[in-house]
């Protein structure tokens, strides 16, 4: 599976939920312990300041219990949106009935500081600033640096959805001034899906009770009961949480963050520099690529077609993903999972084949979409 989440989990992850758990049981209670102080070590200096609190759900439903519960019904977020997830945080946001300003820097411009700075500096209400570290829609590495000083430097608080980032890039919340982020069990820890998880400060986290507008959302409310009893308030995805601490055991064998973050990058680099020979371009520039996923645009030749080349990659056994821009067609590959760099090269072997069985004399991309590549460059 070249897709960004659910991935392809080892075998020795699948295997872990052949066992039955009792949620109550102090065996459960102990691993979900382990499970808050093996995340919370991922996160480096500082993080004696923060708590880890799992919530049930897909990794939006974390990303919906941090803002419910750390923005103050009468506050103001401004989101930074360069793709589908910045505009979903920006919709948590207005459903949550929060107040909101929306920066929307289209299919995958980056937000940058100045401009940050400028909106804080003219809007005083504003009191969070929600920012995406990875935006999975094109695969941009968003500068979440400049995007934090910006905001430390306004006094404003800054919430991350570091959902397909987190266990690859490195993330340091203390150094950065981050109240809270978020991620999920089926992105770089590569775990099955079943849950996310808020990880706070825990000022923040004794500061938000009574703020959220949602009972099973609420991040205080979960993070009291798992310190008072060890449990989760509701029923706990088990098999999940057994699957996820064994992808915790694996990322740390492979030598943790930075050994997950140098295998998905020379994923990406295999897989780029292989679809560059056959005449594929990337969206992004080298420098804003993550290691996470890679847009690339379809060949202006006429024989090309997505659905075609989907299901001829799919015979091949791999799954890619189509892509997400407004202007110009194109699909996804996904760099993280359990896969290596040799099986990045069977990717490009497929396409190469892939190519020829539709007839298509080369990948080079419409002009239109080396234009969109210029804006980057701007
Ligand atoms: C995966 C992802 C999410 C959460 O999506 P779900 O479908 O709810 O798991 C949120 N933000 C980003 C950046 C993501 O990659």
């Amino acid at each position: 599976m070249l897709t960004p989440g659910p991935l392809t989990t080892s075998e020795r992850t699948k295997r872990a939920m052949l066992k039955d758990w009792g949620s109550w049981d102090g065996d459960f209670r102990a691993m979900t312990r382990r499970l808050r102080d093996q995340l919370l070590a991922l996160i480096g200096p500082g993080a004696e300041a923060y708590d880890c609190v799992p919530i049930q759900g897909s990794g939006s439903y974390a990303v919906e219990a941090m803002l419910g519960s750390f923005v103050p019904r009468d506050g103001k977020v401004l989101v930074l949106a360069n793709g589908a997830y910045g505009l979903r945080a920006a919709e948590t946001v207005r459903y949550l009935g929060r107040g909101l300003v929306l920066v929307d820097k289209g299919d995958y411009l980056p937000p940058r500081g100045d401009e940050v700075a400028a909106i804080l500096a003219d809007d005083p209400s504003i009191t969070h600033v929600l920012a995406i570290h990875c935006e999975t829609s094109s695969g941009i590495l968003n500068p979440i640096e400049e995007i934090a000083a910006a905001t430390r430097a306004a006094g404003r608080k800054l919430l991350i959805d570091a959902m397909s980032a987190f266990g690859a890039v490195p993330l340091h919340p203390a150094e950065l001034g981050c109240a809270a982020f978020v991620s999920s069990a089926n992105k770089c820890i590569e775990g099955v899906p079943g849950f996310g998880f808020v990880i706070a400060e825990k000022a923040e986290i004794e500061a938000a009770k009574g703020n959220c507008h949602s009972l099973s959302l609420d991040v205080h409310a979960q993070w009291a009961t798992m310190e008072k009893t060890g449990q989760w308030r509701f029923t706990p995805p088990t098999h999940v949480v057994a699957a996820f601490m064994e992808a915790l055991a694996q990322h740390r064998e492979e030598g943790g963050v930075a050994a997950r973050g140098a295998r998905y990058a020379l994923n990406r680099d295999t897989v780029v520099s292989g679809m560059r020979g056959l005449g594929f371009e990337t969206l992004l520039e080298d420098r804003w690529q993550s290691p996470v996923i890679v847009t690339f645009f379809c060949p202006s030749d006429a024989a090309f077609d997505f659905a075609r080349f989907y299901e001829a990659m799919k015979a091949q056994g791999f799954i890619i993903y189509p892509g997400k821009l407004t202007v110009v067609d194109s699909f996804r590959i996904g760099c993280i999972g359990q896969m290596d760099s040799h099986i990045m090269t069977r990717v490009v072997e497929a396409a190469r084949k892939a190519l020829a069985e539709m007839g298509v004399a080369s990948a080079a991309p419409p002009a239109a979409a080396l234009e969109e590549r210029k804006k980057l460059a701007a």
